[in-house]
């Protein structure tokens, strides 16, 4: 099965805003797709039902052929691994190693299996040499990077990233880039950064008004942009 797929998704806010219209898409293993679009087109509350944060009025979302439901939650969250726009949302603990070893912690890992899972994490961000400090006294780049690590920390199949280039100075928009392009999973991101997506991503989708406004190789929906 896909590693996502939405089918017929339609949202209305409890106030009847209504945010999607139909959305319909597959995202195949291992495929790295941009999210694209205009400000209130739906992004986010498309994204929030990718990890049942918010959960279908109409039509259905699986993840690797699980349906997003309330009894599948626990594993969904396990699945997909959803990095917000703002590190500072994500890292609320005393020391990197206490953010990173949260989620795993949580799905029952202890000791030595424990340690070595944050240790990946952070080894995969490049952030190993910063495991005792405070994410506080990090910078902004590197606090996104630790965001990061805390999501592969649950060794998610599905990465979804909010604006993963937003506020980062150049040479952490490089570094972010390269530890994206080595990752080895499915990867969504959300963006306004068309070069980040030309650079990172095969595949562009552009959400309109609540729809699927266009889906194809990133050069030629950019092209067409
Ligand atoms: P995007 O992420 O593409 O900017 P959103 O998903 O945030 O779009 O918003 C889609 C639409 O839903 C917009 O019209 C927005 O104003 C509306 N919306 C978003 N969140 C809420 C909410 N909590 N309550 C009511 N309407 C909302
Ligand atoms: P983004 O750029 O990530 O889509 P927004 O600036 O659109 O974020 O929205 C920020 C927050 O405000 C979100 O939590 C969203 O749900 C909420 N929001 C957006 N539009 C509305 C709305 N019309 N009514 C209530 N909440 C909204």
């Amino acid at each position: 099965p896909p590693s996502l797929r939405v089918e017929a998704l339609a949202y209305a806010y409890p106030d009847g805003t209504q945010a999607l219209f139909g959305v319909d898409m597959a995202i195949a293993p291992g495929e790295r797709v941009a999210l694209l679009g205009p400000n209130g087109a739906g992004k986010t509350t498309l994204v929030m039902h990718l990890n049942g944060i918010l959960t279908a009025g109409h039509g259905s979302v699986e993840v690797a052929g699980l349906p997003v439901r309330p009894d599948t939650l626990r594993e969904i969250r396990r699945r997909v691994g959803l990095v917000f726009q703002d590190p500072d949302d994500q890292l609320f603990m005393p020391t990197v190693r206490d953010d990173v070893a949260f989620g795993p912690a949580n799905l029952g890992l202890r000791g030595e299996e424990l340690e070595r899972r944050v240790e990946r994490a952070l080894d995969r961000v490049g952030m190993a040499e910063a495991i005792d400090r405070p994410p506080h006294h990090l910078s902004f780049g590197q606090r996104r990077r630790v965001a990061v690590a805390t999501v592969l920390a649950m060794e998610p199949d599905v990465l979804v990233l909010d604006e993963p280039s937003s506020n980062l100075d150049p040479a952490a928009r490089r570094e972010l880039a390269e530890i994206l392009r080595g990752l080895d999973v499915t990867v969504l991101m959300v963006t306004h950064d068309l070069p980040y997506a030309m650079e990172l991503c095969d595949r562009a989708l552009i959400l309109s008004g609540g729809v699927i406004a266009a889906d194809g190789p990133t050069g030629e929906i950019l092209a067409d942009a």
